[in-house]
């Protein structure tokens, strides 16, 4: 996992960037994919620095050891068998499930390995913001504990502002603001919102009970941000984004569905910035109607494109199908895949613009390629990222509304060939110069991990 971006790793286990006895780092994913990128990032940054990997998973989602035999891997059995939760109220109970499950068998496992290692031998676990439960095992077991945070900087000032708020009986009604978010940009809360407020509790709680917080951002995108997260927590915060331009390799070595190379020759033939890759992350589901409004907006855009059409994006009954004639009526000028080497279409010179749900991972690998997005938001996060695509960094806009094919004509007409989107792209190049720039030695995150290193070492 060596970078373009950071010299290639010069010191070998127990040499000098990790003194001998502190040189296991332990780690602790939370098992979606758009938590398991980061955190295997994060995996090749700290490794590249010469600490040794051991990373604790569950069953679910578990991660493929032979794609990574430098590091170790402790299976934790979670006892959770079905599919993959669709809903957003499922995948807040999931979360909630799964730290129950691992608990107890975290704590047997945890304390067989520190024993291993000899305690001393290890500097710190660092666990997903969502596994509190693993945060106080580590506690109980005397480990330092960091916290990895996979969303923004403002989605987690939203998360430390959002207890009081609900206190307060602000939330889950209407009527408040965390500007520059409106109400409807902030999580929503769902059926189960007393669910949903106890997780977010429980995400303060795991950053409270941490010696310090890790965030894959950057200076240059969410100074403001970061300033006012800092005065909030009053504890360490190590901002080290964008992950994915200081480990390439790890989200393809960690990827849990395969990635279709072929689109990648398929861009090779297309001209310089023409063509609309559209992706909707690893979760978000659409309704079968919403899939032919898409389809046929798509192809009445006339604009060629690279669309994934992952199995399961069709909800309801599992069947993702797209409409008859399509393929006839787009054929010679799109590509339709079950999944991409996202990173390595993005940085390809013929994508033009990204048609996104706006997961943090692809909002940042958007705009590190300068690429600017359209932003259909589902849930999460993903609704306040739009916000700031549209409205801080305006490099892209939300598609909002119900969808019908000609407004998606339009929008994809506008981000792609118009003049508006032209601008955007340009914005969106400044973006891509200023993640560059913080990811050198003496940038901004370069020197964080710097700093994320000497406060491992010194807990
Ligand atoms: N991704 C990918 N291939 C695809 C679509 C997505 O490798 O076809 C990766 C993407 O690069 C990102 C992650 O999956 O790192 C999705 O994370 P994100 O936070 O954007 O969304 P989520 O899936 O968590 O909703």
């Amino acid at each position: 996992t060596s970078s373009p971006y950071w010299p290639a790793p010069t010191m070998a286990l127990g040499g000098s960037a990790v003194a001998g006895r502190r040189r296991h780092v332990l780690l602790f994913p939370l098992a979606y994919q758009g938590h398991i990128n980061p955190m295997f990032r994060l995996a090749g940054i700290l490794h590249g620095r010469g600490f040794a990997v051991t990373v604790f998973h569950t069953h679910f989602n578990a991660p493929d050891p032979s794609r990574h035999p430098e590091y170790r891997f402790v299976p934790i059995p979670d006892g959770m068998s079905g599919p993959a939760p669709v809903a957003i109220e499922d995948v807040v109970s999931h979360i909630l499930a799964l730290n129950a499950a691992c608990e107890a068998p975290f704590r047997d496992r945890l304390a067989a390995v520190l024993e291993e290692y000899s305690g001393d031998a290890v500097a710190c676990i660092i666990v997903d913001t969502h596994l509190l439960s693993m945060v106080e095992v580590a506690t109980k077991l005397s480990v330092r504990t960091l916290v990895l945070r996979t969303g923004s900087a403002a989605c987690l000032s939203c998360f430390v502002a959002y207890p009081l708020l609900i206190k307060r009986g602000y939330l889950p009604v209407q009527g408040t603001e965390l500007p520059p978010y409106r109400v409807r940009d902030l999580m929503q809360l769902g059926k189960r919102h007393d669910l949903t407020c106890k997780l977010l509790e429980r995400v303060v709680e795991a950053v409270k009970a941490s010696s310090g917080i890790i965030l894959n951002t950057f200076d240059a995108l969410e100074r403001r941000e970061l300033v006012k997260l800092r005065r909030d927590l009053d504890m360490p915060v190590f901002d080290i984004g964008p992950l994915h331009l200081f480990s390439p390799a790890a989200a393809a070595e960690s990827s849990l569905l395969r990635q279709d190379r072929r689109c990648l020759k398929w861009l090779d033939a297309r001209p310089a910035a023409s063509v609309l890759y559209v992706s909707f992350g690893s979760l978000a589901c659409m309704s079968a109607r919403d899939l032919v409004e898409t389809a046929w907006g798509i192809a009445g855009s006339g604009v060629p494109f690279l669309w994934v059409v992952r199995p399961g994006l069709v909800a309801a009954d599992g069947l993702t199908r797209l409409p008859d004639g399509f393929e006839e009526a787009t054929r010679g000028r799109g590509m339709v895949v079950e999944w991409a080497p996202q990173e390595e279409v993005l940085r390809h010179a013929a994508v033009a613009g990204f048609w996104t749900h706006g997961g943090w991972n692809s909002t940042t690998e958007s705009v590190c390629e300068g690429v600017p997005m359209l932003c259909r938001p589902h849930f999460g996060d993903q609704m306040g990222n739009a916000r700031y695509v549209e409205h801080v960094w305006r490099v892209g806009f939300e598609v909002a509304g119900a969808l019908e094919r000609g407004g998606v004509e339009a929008a994809i007409r506008r981000l792609v060939t118009g003049s508006e989107g032209a601008e955007m792209r340009a914005r969106a190049g400044e973006l891509k110069k200023a993640a560059k720039e913080c990811t050198g030695e003496a940038g901004s995150s370069g020197l964080a991990i710097g700093k994320l290193i000497d406060h491992m070492l010194a807990l």
